[in-house]
């Protein structure tokens, strides 16, 4: 009888058949990007040792604990490349697939594009990290246990403690088994992703004090260079920060925006507990998840087009949800 090879069988053959593979991710690392591309990377070298496996992209200071990135080698065309956490082409860091032999994508975003030759796209799952170990317990690649502790990361970070509505049943085995499997000292790592200094805290309660919050239940703030400098946060730092303002009666969408100097436009961190907001993100050059999304705006005058958007969301969100 013919069975069709399954997607972990699949993506576990390219692996094996290549001696070279780059793992790419999307820009603007976060730690489940940086989680599923480098503990990838660990455990295809722990598998097979004789393989050439780089993990590349552009570091991210505050995550360096999760590991440490590669250079992309000289020649490509002779190589695999996987993708992990990478929706479409512009959001990939520092590859392109169509240089490489062969591409895989491997993503839990709604999709957007087909960038690879091979894509395994699964937006129920949490995280991409969460699709790393499921390939991982699905094939002969063989986990470590450092590689575990970077992957129950890249879950917890991109689930928000388990908070998230893509937390299933599903995430849950799983990460009873890779806790049980390879025996991870989880509070530990919270430790390492969760620990701050008194004056980022201070400097979350200044975002609480200085959100604009409108009727609707819309809350925003651009955080000025002045207040990066006084707090001693820096813009990337300030977004990330978003995570920390869920489950506010009075907030259903909320947004952090930074001024971005180098690139002359503002970027902005996005949050909902209830109206869908990538497909407004998606208009503001941005775009991701139906709950957390990113955008980028030239200016003030479209940042509050952008604004009045997202308002717009939680005002018909909250006249459907007096219907029902
Ligand atoms: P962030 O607010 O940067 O944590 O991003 C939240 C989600 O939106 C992640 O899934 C990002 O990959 C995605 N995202 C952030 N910025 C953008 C952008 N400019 N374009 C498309 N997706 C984005």
């Amino acid at each position: 009888m013919f069975f069709k090879d399954n997607i972990y069988k699949r993506i576990y053959k390219k692996i094996k058949e290549y001696d070279k593979i780059v793992i790419a991710r999307h820009v603007g690392a976060d730690p489940d990007a940086l989680a599923s591309s480098i503990a990838l990377r660990d455990v295809i070298i722990n598998t097979f040792p004789d393989k050439k496996v780089y993990t590349i992209g552009f570091p991210a200071s505050r995550f360096k604990y999760i590991g440490i990135l590669d250079k992309l080698p000289e020649k490509v065309d002779d190589a695999l490349l996987i993708v992990t956490d990478t929706p479409d082409y512009k959001r990939i860091d520092g590859a392109n697939p169509r240089d490489f032999a062969y591409s895989i994508k491997i993503d839990h975003h709604p999709f957007v594009e087909k960038t690879c030759d091979l894509e395994w796209i699964d937006d129920k799952a949490s995280s991409a990290s969460q699709m790393i170990i499921e390939l991982i317990f699905n094939t002969k690649l063989v986990m470590t246990k450092e590689a575990a502790e970077k992957l129950y990361i890249g879950v917890v970070a991109d689930t928000n403690r388990f908070l998230f509505y893509y937390t299933t049943p599903k995430t849950f085995g799983i990460m009873a088994r890779l806790i049980a499997d390879t025996n991870i000292d989880i509070t530990g790592l919270y430790e390492s992703l969760y620990m701050r200094s008194l004056k980022e805290k201070k400097f979350q309660s200044y975002i609480v004090d200085n959100f604009k919050v409108s009727e609707n239940g819309l809350a925003y703030i651009l955080v000025e260079d002045e207040a990066l400098s006084k707090y001693d946060v820096d813009a990337a730092t300030a977004r990330n920060m978003v995570s920390e303002f869920n489950y506010i009666d009075e907030i259903l969408v909320w947004a952090i925006f930074t001024v971005d100097k180098q690139n002359n436009n503002i970027r902005g961190s996005i949050r909902s507990r209830g109206p869908i907001i990538n497909e407004v993100a998606s208009k503001y050059n941005g775009g991701g998840h139906i709950y957390a999304s990113g955008a980028r705006v030239a200016n003030s005058e479209e940042l509050e087009k952008l604004v009045a958007d997202l308002d717009k969301e939680c005002f018909d969100y909250k006249a459907k949800e007096k219907q029902d």
